[in-house]
């Protein structure tokens, strides 16, 4: 960037909100000359710094990418309103924060996408670094647009603005997409050459080389490549054996969400929560032993200073070492008044011992439990078997244990719901709160937190349709009455919030003229829920002609091709469907640990299996 543009950065940032968020330069920042490597590559979280940073894929990314000597690997965030008022008036094109380099100067833009909310700022970040922001109207040389993260299992509502996709796991699979890059660099063939050669690469999906046919009632009718040698599906990327975790983080320089160290301890989950994106597209099971995470860390908190230490992962109860982990954290790291959190632990895999060494590492302040449904009949329709006599001796253990605060986490919209499951909701918050008082006394506090169910892709939820704003607001006011005459705090999503992520989520590709309609229209930081733009959206369906209830209040029927189809995750579509048919008469089925049920993620990969010595894996 020249050098007078630097110095007019420099000014705006006086004029602006936490100026922190655009400098860089923090503790332990990766910096490499620019002209020293091959692929320049610059990893982009779709929303503020104070979010991005904190996000544990783009830590290990830029790590990853960095240790190739011939690779520099650079960050960016989305400006905040008022800094990009000041980037748009002074026309300077968006920048990363090592070099300050403009986004376009770059090979690679790699965008993470964990959520669909943020997909119109994907937009505005190509239009503020000058970059035509359709796959088809880019030049020769632009960058390459890449994504990847979870909501990429379901490609298609972005397909018109990504060149390609990762999909999966991208420790391994980016550096094979940034070898293509550096060969296809040192030619002069054309960009649809790059885009071929991507397309070999397992788990890339390129999807300007597919063509998509649709039946008068808007069903998919077809989607074939357009060319010989791209595949017909793409099979997800997993690493078989955890890579070694980073424990050299960026301390970054403004507060974040989550401003912690955090630990990959396990991926993927076998409990087969049927309404569970995550636990259905992140098979198999693989875990980190307790020798390789003491160590990340130990170095961790040397080389960054940080006070609290998340241990991630999908349900870290079920990992199979939790209880001597716990212990050897507490033993090795008492002395230096750190706290430790444990997100999502699960009430069926929650013993006793482990509740003692929880009390050690994080006493008093808040627990969190995640039932989702009040009663056995409904836990069993969404596969979280619970007898309600367990779920209440769980709680009167937590209290008995000093802890003052519990949030339960429920579900409403589900399949079969009656009223008296949504009852059931605050009876139980009314029952957990007398025990509380019993055990704790009037301190205690009980907060219920209520999502509504978007019946996500690769889900056996998946062809469910969802249910009504008006049905939904209607069991919130219920619940929301209930929770106030009974002293319980209570937090929900508002219908607006779960429609634009059902429209997003569910989609297909005529959604992209929809999201640009919107963006153009004002539509950004639509995951930040006062910016109520859900007009913006409905009103970008009519100009495109397209009708929403057709993607959200459309129950699928079980033969219809679905957008997301040509995207294979390992788990078949003859298993989920299997398991609907079993969620509508109620019928569980167990962790798939100790039997395995056949999903497909052993066919698809049993012979990337490692030793266990190598790495644990979840399926027996
Ligand atoms: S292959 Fe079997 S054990 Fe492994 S995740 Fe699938 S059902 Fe579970």
């Amino acid at each position: 960037m020249p050098k007078n543009t630097i110095s007019l950065i420099e000014k705006i940032l006086y004029s602006v909100e936490k100026p922190g968020r655009y400098v860089g330069d923090e503790h332990n920042q990766i910096t490499k000359e620019w002209d020293s490597v091959d692929v320049r590559w610059c990893l982009i979280f779709p929303d503020i710094y104070d979010i991005g940073q904190a996000n544990l894929g783009l830590a290990m990314l830029y790590q990853i990418l960095n240790a190739e000597e011939h690779i520099l690997a650079e960050r960016s965030f989305a400006p905040w309103v008022d800094m990009e008022v000041e980037l748009r008036k002074h026309q300077i094109p968006l920048f990363s924060l090592e070099s300050k380099q403009s986004l376009k100067n770059f090979d690679i833009l790699g965008f993470t996408l964990p959520y669909e909310s943020i997909y119109t700022n994907v937009l505005n970040i190509l239009d503020l670094a000058g970059i035509n922001i359709r796959s088809t109207d880019r030049r020769e040389r632009d960058p390459l647009i890449l994504g990847g993260g979870q909501a990429c299992f379901n490609p298609e509502p972005m397909a018109d603005f990504f060149d390609a996709f990762a999909i999966g796991e991208g420790e391994e699979v980016s550096l094979e997409i940034s070898q293509v890059y550096r060969d296809w660099k040192k030619t002069s063939s054309p960009r649809s050459d790059l885009l071929l050669n991507l397309a070999q690469v397992p788990g890339v999906y390129v999807p300007s080389l597919y063509d998509i046919s649709y039946h008068p009632d808007g069903t998919i009718a077809n989607m074939t490549p357009i060319q010989p040698g791209v595949p017909d599906k793409i099979t997800k990327r997993i690493v078989a054996a955890l890579p070694t975790h980073p424990s050299k983080f960026v301390v970054p320089n403004v507060e974040i969400i989550h401003d912690r160290m955090s630990v990959e301890i396990m991926r993927g989950c076998t409990r087969g929560c049927r309404f569970c994106h995550a636990g259905m597209v992140n098979r198999p099971v693989r875990q980190r032993s307790v020798e390789e995470i003491l160590p990340v860390i130990e170095n961790g908190l040397n080389s960054t200073g940080f006070e609290e230490v998340g241990l991630l992962s999908l349900s870290s109860s079920d990992h199979t070492q939790i209880l001597e982990l716990t212990k050897k954290v507490h033993d090795n790291f008492h002395d230096r008044k750190l706290s430790f959190s444990l997100p999502s632990l699960r009430i069926e895999s929650f013993s006793v011992d482990l509740m003692d060494e929880l009390k050690e590492l994080k006493p008093g302040g808040g627990f969190t439990l995640a039932p989702e449904a009040a009663t056995e009949r409904m836990r069993a329709v969404i596969n979280k078997p619970l007898d309600d006599e367990d779920f209440y001796q769980t709680v009167t253990r937590i209290f008995e244990n000093g802890w003052r605060t519990l949030k339960l986490y429920y579900m409403i919209g589900l399949p079969t719901e009656t009223m008296e499951d949504v009852d059931a909701i605050l009876q139980a918050g009314i029952k957990v709160y007398q025990i509380g008082k019993r055990l704790i006394g009037k301190s205690v506090k009980i907060h219920l937190g209520i999502a509504s169910l978007i019946p996500k892709p690769h889900t056996p939820f998946q062809w469910l349709p969802v249910q009504s704003p008006q049905l939904i607001q209607e069991k919130l006011d219920y619940l929301k009455a209930g929770t106030r005459r009974a002293g319980i705090k209570m937090s929900y999503n508002i219908p607006d919030s779960t429609l634009l992520e059902s429209w997003l989520s569910r989609g297909d590709r005529r959604i992209g003229s929809v999201i640009q309609t919107a963006w153009e229209a004002g539509a950004k930081f639509d995951a930040w829920g006062e910016r109520d733009n859900l007009q913006i959206w409905r009103n970008s369906f009519t100009t495109n002609n397209l009708d929403p209830d057709f993607y959200a209040y459309r129950e699928r029927s079980l033969d219809e091709i679905l957008p997301w189809d040509h995207i294979d995750i390992g788990v078949t579509k003859r298993f989920l469907q299997r398991d609907y048919d079993w969620s509508l008469v109620g019928r569980t089925r167990a962790d798939c640990r100790n039997t395995c049920f056949s999903c497909g993620i052993l066919d698809a990969f049993g012979d990337q299996r490692p030793p266990e010595t190598i790495c644990y894996w979840g399926c027996p």
